[in-house]
């Protein structure tokens, strides 16, 4: 192992079988060197513990499992690892017909729970920087039910008032 603690997904399981007892791992690639590290799916688990139809998923290397896998917090607590979002969204505005408005209201969908911060999202969205949405913010010109200075990962709303 390098020194790089980041990895990718390689797209593919392993499974092990002893007799009834069985272990799965997701396989990952160093970003450094390249070497594959494996993180816990299951361990010792007796097989008939374990859902068939995820067996079959693993058997088969299915891709739509890496990420519902990687995404689970038991997976990620177990092998103390984190997902790294950045630039993995992008945001879908629908036009610039927005940025001409006064005062408008805005849903903000999301299509994967990815943590990002709201601050960043609406200064992209709305074409201002993120200092100037703090600003409208403290001066009560950006409103939300939600705290729009954490991170979010659901849907939320709000409303610019410029
Ligand atoms: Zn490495």
């Amino acid at each position: 192992m390098c020194a790089a603690d980041r990895f990718r997904a390689s797209g593919k399981f392993r499974v092990n079988a002893n007799h009834k007892v069985l272990d799965a791992w997701l396989l990952v690639l160093c970003t450094g060197c390249g070497d594959t590290a494996k993180l816990t799916i299951f361990e010792r688990a007796h097989v008939r513990s374990v859902r068939p139809a995820l067996l079959d998923r693993l058997h088969s290397n299915d891709l739509t499992l890496v990420p519902e896998l990687l995404q689970d917090p038991v997976l990620q607590h177990r092998n103390r690892v984190s997902l790294d979002w950045e630039g993995a969204w992008r945001l879908d505005t629908g036009g610039s017909d927005h940025l001409e408005q006064e005062v408008i209201d805005v849903s903000v969908r999301f299509a994967a729970r990815i943590p990002l911060r709201p601050v960043r999202l609406i200064a992209d969205a709305c074409g201002l920087s993120r200092a100037e949405v703090e600003r409208l913010i403290v001066e009560g010109k950006v409103v939300s039910a939600i705290r729009l200075t954490g991170k979010v990962s659901g849907d939320f709303t709000f409303t610019l008032k410029r």
